[in-house]
């Protein structure tokens, strides 16, 4: 296992479409591996393949609480099959966007097909957190950040601020003071 350095915007790979999972196999289970590590490290609650630069739509995730058990999940291929017409809001942040977090509106429920290490097919109905959470990633793994979900005015802001960074090569560190893994959503 290795931990892998997680692309930051406006780094152009994170708008890259990730391609679909042809096959199960030993370098997927590798690939899986070191993404719970930089995951873990980071640390935060899910990632997406393309976040450590990898353009394949494999999500990983662990969304117990500090006092819990881990409880890795891995969603290959993930789909969104079906939303809720309802809505919910949640305080979204992302790993890739250190040190930023927006209030985001997205279905409160939705279906998600993929597929398990095993190269099994699933679909499971997911809310609350879940739901947050696998929306945020599955947006990963098709160019998407959160920050296209909120105005276009704090979306430019963010960016700005960003460019400066990267064009001083000083990229932004997360870690502010009240800073809780639950909101590196990933
Ligand atoms: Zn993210």
């Amino acid at each position: 296992m290795a931990k892998r350095d997680i692309l930051i915007i406006p780094d152009k790979r994170l708008r890259l479409k990730s391609e679909t999972v042809k096959s199960v196999d030993k370098p997927l289970r590798a690939l899986v591996d070191d993404m719970f590590e930089t995951m873990y490290a980071a640390p935060g609650i899910g990632l997406a393949a393309i976040q450590i630069g990898v353009p394949q739509r494999v999500v990983t995730m662990d969304l117990a609480k500090k006092d819990e058990a881990p409880a890795p999940q891995v969603f290959i291929n993930p789909e969104i099959t079906w939303s809720s017409a309802e809505q919910a809001t949640y305080d979204e942040g992302c790993l890739s966007i250190p040190e930023y977090y927006e209030e985001v509106a997205r279905p409160k429920k939705v279906k998600v097909k993929f597929l398990d290490l095993e190269g099994k097919e699933h679909e499971i109905e997911a809310d609350g957190l879940l739901a947050t959470c696998l929306q945020h990633e599955i947006d990963h793994t098709n160019g998407v950040l959160f920050i296209d979900h909120i105005s276009k005015l704090k979306r430019d802001m963010v960016m700005k601020k960003f460019k400066k960074a990267a064009k001083r090569g000083e990229p932004v560190k997360p870690g502010r003071e009240d800073d809780v893994p639950e909101h590196h959503i990933g």
